[in-house]
């Protein structure tokens, strides 16, 4: 298909003043633009029905599929303004892509690259006062999303689903900004087993999330670092971030994609900019013992997590029932914050953008 997402109304709801309130601290995912970019599918007709339409609540059936059986995925990524005012995103095509991996494993219809990219394009457009002023690293954070709307209560994939892209000022993910982050080990729960869903982006991932983030906030902790749902032993991955640890003998280790971690768009991109430093990246299997063996005896010098929201953000320590462990000296690695700064470099365009990883809105 090629769809097109005409803007049917034009009247913002929200003051220019309130807009500037809100871009001059924006916090997290708390305020929404005035627009949202909506597409229909059916299995009778396939994609129809682009629009550019007023933020607000929407009209569905209570006996919408996605409220009983959870049918639902979602991508997230961000566009930065650069100082010429120009508004572009970051390696969109991989959350294109990575957006139809997971419709085929919800059973949800795949929306072509092509009208993903144009749906973006037609979003920031209408919303373009929104995007945070060049020279700081706010964004304005896309959140597309695509669910089971029809009325049905059988257990069978939907044959309608709606597709929508809402947008948020984005500044820093975690409220004390970019400070080392105390993660605990939960071997209590998992996000994802072996031919699960761990390697889609589903909310249903993000809700089994939930508890092991709550028992992290009880032992003071900012995240939570779920282990393999199997053994409970080798690291898989933060609630919502990718991991990385860095040796004292010029290595980047990162667990190999097994199906039940996300692959993050940070994480690729993060292993090629080490690549380019003479960093030598490691994908493998990796046991929490064997980190904390390695972070206690030195050999592991920094570790940080990463993601479109947070970026990259140091690790100081892990706490887990078995004892709690100190990264290097618990502050902010240098590898870390200068592979951090040369990332946000390149997507707010103060860094030249050697892979050609900026699409222009
Ligand atoms: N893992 C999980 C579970 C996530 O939700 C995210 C955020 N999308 C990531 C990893 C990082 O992915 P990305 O770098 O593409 O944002």
């Amino acid at each position: 298909s090629h769809l097109e997402f005409p803007l049917t109304e034009t009247t913002r709801s929200q003051s220019a003043e309130d807009r500037a309130t809100v871009l001059a601290k924006p916090g997290f995912g708390e305020h929404f633009t005035d627009f949202m970019t909506h597409a229909r599918w059916t299995a009778e007709d396939g994609w129809t029905g682009g629009e550019v339409v007023p933020f607000g609540p929407l009209t569905l059936s209570p006996a919408a599929a996605v409220f009983h059986y959870a049918q639902e995925i979602f991508e997230g990524l961000k566009a930065f303004r650069h100082a010429d005012g120009s508004v572009w995103t970051f390696r969109p095509e991989k959350n294109a892509e990575r957006m139809q991996r997971s419709a085929r494993r919800l059973a949800l219809p795949e929306l072509p690259t092509e009208d993903f990219l144009a749906s973006l394009t037609a979003q920031v457009a209408a919303d373009e006062p929104w995007v945070p002023a060049a020279g700081g690293e706010d964004s304005l954070y896309i959140r597309p999303f695509m669910f089971a709307s029809e009325s049905f209560l059988g257990v069978r994939a939907a044959q309608q689903v709606d597709y929508y892209v809402i947008t948020s000022p984005a500044g820093a993910y975690f409220p004390r900004g970019v400070q080392p982050l105390v993660v605990w080990v939960s071997d209590t729960y998992a996000r994802a087993g072996a031919g699960g869903t761990g390697d889609a982006k589903c909310g249903g991932n993000y809700a089994s999330s939930l508890l092991g983030k709550k028992e992290a906030a009880e032992h003071g902790a900012d995240e939570v670092l779920f282990l393999d749902s199997e053994t409970h032993t080798t690291i898989d991955e933060l609630s919502g971030m990718n991991v990385m640890a860095i040796t004292n003998d010029g290595r980047i280790l990162t667990p190999e994609l097994t199906g039940s971690i996300l692959e993050g768009v940070t994480r690729d991109s993060i292993l090629q900019l080490a690549r380019d430093r003479g960093l030598e990246p490691g994908e493998q299997k990796m046991s929490m013992d064997w980190v904390t063996d390695r972070i206690a005896g030195g050999e592991i010098v920094e570790m940080f997590a990463c993601g479109t929201a947070a970026v990259i953000n140091p690790i100081g320590e892990f706490r887990s029932p078995k004892g709690s462990w100190t990264v290097g000296d618990g502050g902010s690695g240098e590898i870390t914050l200068s592979l951090r700064e040369e990332l946000t470099g390149i997507q707010t365009g103060t860094v030249e953008d050697r892979h050609g990883w900026l699409h222009r809105l």
